[in-house]
């Protein structure tokens, strides 16, 4: 039997990381994989959806072209090599951690793992031991009793994004960061989208402001949008799928070719051996402490199987936190007040830290700015004003509590405000750090200008 100082169950973003640290820290480390190195994220993730983005970003300028003194006199989508493409993107990206295994020596076991109690893992028959094993198996798509996916007319995010044919409409029932993805995907492809949303907004976890703009934009862009509606019944009997929708005003019925469910995921906790060992789980997750560890001694959990937000680099931070532990470093726990939540839609959002209605029912004070991307230099050259900042301060210590974007490029700028919190920032200290002209990210320094009476542009 080999034997590792540490083994991860699973490779994605939380396992693949976490086995690079371990490795860095002096631990010989083993990482079992069933399917292709990278996980959701690498594979059927973040990665392959941010490909198709690409595309659709690339056939949106195409159409507008003129707006920006070009003529293109011919241009046409090839859905088939759009797909194509971020499957090689994905594949890429899988093959360079096959590459980071082997530059950290950390030996890839590929076959189904199943715990075992006496720190040990069955792979296919063979067994492995360590003295750490780190759970990271992720998830999959939910499936709802009144949204069964067949694969073909009901699907998942694996089948939205591989479909070999672009449906002609589609309906995609929830409108978190990937039905909204998705929505826009597809949209901007030429196919006719509605999107469903149960609750009362889309994007419903991000400020009210952002929500509505969001909506405001996808309705522009020609998405058909029901807010406080559900999709109660789908009959897949003939060659469009019905789908019976409950809305405020009574019941419509809407026909598509494809439903997308995008109601979430359900965590990977089936046949691994939880049982057998005597893990602990809680409404479909593992339990675990702040350093990772399960309730049975040598067995911990990371990633989209523990409580808490379902994000790739959630994962991976949890991974680290839980094998620097491990090998005896001093480390913090992490702060989930501070983790940064993005939607690649067009247009992209991005927020950190609370809401202005989370803040105020908290019971802080607000100081409360805002900056639209139409006052932007920058982003009135790149023909992208939609959208704006907007930063939340706590009036009487100055503490930033959060900060929301949507605009064009704002998944890439939200890190300043992550950055600023982690170090305590001050409202004034953002103000006085000189941003670059001309920048989108000059909305975050005017955005706090803004809470505290200072803008310029405005
Ligand atoms: C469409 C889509 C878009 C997304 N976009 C983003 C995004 O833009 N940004 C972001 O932060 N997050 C995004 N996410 C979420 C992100 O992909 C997940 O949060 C992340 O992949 C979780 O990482 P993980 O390591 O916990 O698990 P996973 O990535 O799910 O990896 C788990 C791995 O374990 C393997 N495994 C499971 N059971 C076993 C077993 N018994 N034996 C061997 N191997 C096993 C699986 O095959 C898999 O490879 C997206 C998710 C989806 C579905």
């Amino acid at each position: 039997m080999s034997k590792y100082d540490v083994i991860v169950l699973g490779s994605g973003p939380g396992g693949y990381v976490t086995a690079i640290r371990a490795s860095q820290l002096g631990l010989k480390t083993a990482i079992i994989e069933k399917e292709s190195l990278g996980g959701v994220c690498l594979n059927w993730g973040c990665i392959p959806t941010k490909a198709l983005l690409k595309s659709a970003q690339v056939f949106d300028y195409l159409k507008h072209a003129d707006s920006y003194g070009l003529t293109v006199k011919e241009f046409d989508k090839d859905f088939g090599k759009v797909v194509e493409r971020s499957r090689g993107v994905a594949e890429g990206m899988s093959k360079g951690v096959q590459f980071l295994m082997k530059k950290n020596k950390i030996d890839v076991i590929n076959g189904y793992g199943k715990l075992k109690t006496g720190k040990k893992v069955d792979v296919d028959g063979k067994e492995y031991s360590a003295d750490h094993i780190i759970i990271a198996t992720g998830a999959r798509s939910r499936e709802l009793p009144n949204l069964k996916q067949d694969g073909k007319k009901v699907i998942g995010y694996r089948e939205a994004m591989t479909l070999k044919k672009q449906p002609k409409s589609m309906i995609v029932v929830g409108s978190g960061a990937i039905g909204s993805e998705f929505a826009h995907f597809y949209n901007s492809m030429g196919t006719e989208v509605t999107i469903v949303e149960f609750l009362p907004t889309l994007v419903p976890l991000e400020d009210e402001d952002v929500s509505k703009q969001f909506e405001r934009s996808f309705k522009k862009a020609g998405i058909k949008v029901m807010t406080n509606s559900s999709v109660e019944k789908l009959d897949t009997s003939g060659k469009l799928v019905n789908a019976t929708v409950k809305t405020k005003k009574g019941e419509e019925i809407l026909e598509a070719e494809v439903v997308l469910s995008a109601v979430g995921i359900a965590s990977n906790l089936e046949n691994i051996g939880l049982e057998d060992v005597g893990i602990a789980t809680d409404k479909g997750k593992v339990m675990v402490n702040d350093y990772y560890q399960t309730n049975i001694p040598g067995y911990y959990a990371i990633g989209d199987i523990v409580p808490g937000p379902a994000l790739a680099h959630v994962a991976s931070a949890e991974g680290i936190t839980c094998v620097e532990k491990i090998a005896g470093l001093n480390v913090e726990p992490i702060d989930y007040g501070n983790i940064p939540g993005c939607t690649y839609a067009s247009p992209e959002i991005a927020s950190v830290g609370m809401t202005e209605k989370q803040a105020k029912e908290a019971g802080y004070e607000l100081k409360v700015g805002k900056f639209p991307f139409s006052a932007s230099g920058k982003a009135s050259a790149s023909g992208e004003k939609d959208g704006f900042v907007k930063v939340i301060f706590d009036a009487k210590y100055g503490e930033w509590l959060g900060c929301h974007m949507i605009g064009a490029g704002v998944t890439d700028m939200i890190a300043e405000a992550v950055l600023g919190r982690k170090l305590e920032t001050t409202g004034h200290e953002v103000l006085k750090a000189i941003h670059p002209h001309p920048t989108m990210s000059e909305a975050v320094m005017e955005a706090v200008a803004d809470a505290y009476g200072e803008v310029i542009h405005l």
